[in-house]
Protein backbone atom coordinates (compact mmCIF):
# COMPACT_ATOMS: atom_id res chain seq x y z
CA UNK A 1 0.00 0.00 0.00
CA UNK A 2 1.23 3.45 -1.04
CA UNK A 3 2.54 5.86 2.11
CA UNK A 4 -0.59 7.69 3.20
CA UNK A 5 -1.15 11.29 5.49
CA UNK A 6 -2.23 8.85 8.06
CA UNK A 7 0.97 6.58 7.66
CA UNK A 8 3.10 9.37 7.86
CA UNK A 9 1.45 10.44 11.32
CA UNK A 10 2.07 7.05 12.47
CA UNK A 11 5.73 7.71 11.65
CA UNK A 12 5.82 10.65 13.45
CA UNK A 13 6.84 12.24 9.49
CA UNK A 14 3.59 14.68 10.25
CA UNK A 15 2.53 16.27 13.73
CA UNK A 16 -1.33 15.41 14.83
CA UNK A 17 -3.11 16.38 17.68
CA UNK A 18 -2.66 12.83 19.60
CA UNK A 19 -5.18 11.48 21.90
CA UNK A 20 -4.83 7.62 21.99
CA UNK A 21 -2.28 4.93 21.30
CA UNK A 22 -1.89 1.43 21.77
CA UNK A 23 0.21 -1.38 19.60
CA UNK A 24 -2.62 -1.45 16.99
CA UNK A 25 -4.23 1.76 16.67
CA UNK A 26 -3.60 5.16 16.85
CA UNK A 27 -6.22 8.65 17.28
CA UNK A 28 -5.48 12.07 17.21
CA UNK A 29 -7.87 15.46 16.05
CA UNK A 30 -9.17 15.55 12.67
CA UNK A 31 -7.53 18.86 11.18
CA UNK A 32 -10.85 19.98 9.51
CA UNK A 33 -13.41 19.00 12.15
CA UNK A 34 -16.91 18.36 11.80
CA UNK A 35 -18.40 18.24 15.29
CA UNK A 36 -16.75 20.09 18.15
CA UNK A 37 -15.59 16.65 18.81
CA UNK A 38 -14.19 15.28 15.88
CA UNK A 39 -11.18 12.38 16.62
CA UNK A 40 -10.73 10.01 13.54
CA UNK A 41 -8.91 6.36 14.92
CA UNK A 42 -6.62 4.40 12.93
CA UNK A 43 -5.20 1.03 12.29
CA UNK A 44 -1.46 0.48 12.73
CA UNK A 45 -1.67 -1.27 9.76
CA UNK A 46 -1.65 -0.22 6.63
CA UNK A 47 -5.26 -1.22 5.09
CA UNK A 48 -6.66 1.18 2.50
CA UNK A 49 -10.36 0.29 2.97
CA UNK A 50 -12.92 -1.43 5.16
CA UNK A 51 -14.11 -4.15 2.12
CA UNK A 52 -10.52 -5.04 1.61
CA UNK A 53 -10.04 -6.07 5.26
CA UNK A 54 -9.84 -10.18 5.64
CA UNK A 55 -10.71 -12.39 8.29
CA UNK A 56 -7.33 -11.52 9.72
CA UNK A 57 -8.54 -8.37 10.40
CA UNK A 58 -11.53 -9.47 12.69
CA UNK A 59 -9.12 -8.79 15.91
CA UNK A 60 -8.14 -5.77 15.08
CA UNK A 61 -10.92 -4.66 13.98
CA UNK A 62 -12.87 -5.42 17.48
CA UNK A 63 -9.86 -3.61 19.10
CA UNK A 64 -10.67 -0.48 17.31
CA UNK A 65 -14.19 -0.78 18.07
CA UNK A 66 -13.47 -1.37 21.93
CA UNK A 67 -10.55 1.09 21.59
CA UNK A 68 -13.19 3.85 20.24
CA UNK A 69 -15.52 2.80 23.35
CA UNK A 70 -12.39 4.07 25.62
CA UNK A 71 -11.12 6.94 23.93
CA UNK A 72 -15.39 8.68 23.92
CA UNK A 73 -15.10 7.57 28.03
CA UNK A 74 -12.03 9.18 28.33
CA UNK A 75 -13.37 12.28 26.25
CA UNK A 76 -16.56 11.90 28.21
CA UNK A 77 -18.58 12.13 24.85
CA UNK A 78 -19.97 8.30 25.53
CA UNK A 79 -23.16 9.77 26.42
CA UNK A 80 -23.51 10.70 22.60
CA UNK A 81 -21.73 10.25 19.93
CA UNK A 82 -21.25 9.15 15.97
CA UNK A 83 -18.58 6.46 14.59
CA UNK A 84 -18.24 6.87 10.95
CA UNK A 85 -16.34 4.83 8.36
CA UNK A 86 -15.90 6.35 4.61
CA UNK A 87 -15.54 3.45 1.95
CA UNK A 88 -14.67 4.07 -1.62
CA UNK A 89 -14.81 8.09 -3.05
CA UNK A 90 -18.59 7.57 -3.53
CA UNK A 91 -18.76 6.68 0.33
CA UNK A 92 -16.64 10.25 0.84
CA UNK A 93 -13.52 8.34 1.48
CA UNK A 94 -10.67 10.51 0.89
CA UNK A 95 -7.78 9.30 2.67
CA UNK A 96 -7.04 4.99 1.80
CA UNK A 97 -5.80 4.23 5.34
CA UNK A 98 -8.81 3.16 6.87
CA UNK A 99 -10.11 4.95 9.89
CA UNK A 100 -13.14 5.65 11.83
CA UNK A 101 -14.57 9.03 12.58
CA UNK A 102 -15.42 9.55 16.06
CA UNK A 103 -17.93 12.79 15.86
CA UNK A 104 -19.50 14.01 19.15
CA UNK A 105 -20.72 17.52 20.69
CA UNK A 106 -23.53 18.34 18.53
CA UNK A 107 -27.30 16.95 17.49
CA UNK A 108 -26.50 14.24 14.71
CA UNK A 109 -29.41 14.05 12.17
CA UNK A 110 -30.42 10.88 10.45
CA UNK A 111 -30.31 9.60 7.26
CA UNK A 112 -26.74 10.85 7.40
CA UNK A 113 -26.07 13.18 4.12
P1 LIG B 1 -12.36 10.60 4.79
O1 LIG B 1 -13.06 11.60 3.92
O2 LIG B 1 -13.30 9.67 5.50
O3 LIG B 1 -11.24 9.87 4.06
O4 LIG B 1 -11.69 11.43 5.95
C1 LIG B 1 -10.39 11.94 5.90
C2 LIG B 1 -10.27 12.91 7.03
O5 LIG B 1 -8.90 13.16 7.26
C3 LIG B 1 -10.93 14.27 6.79
O6 LIG B 1 -11.94 14.50 7.78
C4 LIG B 1 -9.77 15.25 6.90
O7 LIG B 1 -10.15 16.46 7.51
C5 LIG B 1 -8.78 14.47 7.74
N1 LIG B 1 -7.38 14.84 7.60
C6 LIG B 1 -6.68 14.98 6.47
N2 LIG B 1 -5.40 15.28 6.74
C7 LIG B 1 -5.28 15.33 8.10
C8 LIG B 1 -4.21 15.59 9.00
N3 LIG B 1 -2.99 15.86 8.57
N4 LIG B 1 -4.47 15.54 10.33
C9 LIG B 1 -5.71 15.26 10.77
N5 LIG B 1 -6.76 15.01 9.98
C10 LIG B 1 -6.56 15.03 8.65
Amino acid sequence: MADTIFSKIIDRQIAADIVYEDDLCLAFRDVNPQAPVHILLIPKKPLDMLSNAGAEDQALLGHMLLAAGKITRDLKIDGAFRLVINNGKEGGQAVFHVHMHILAGRKFRWPPG
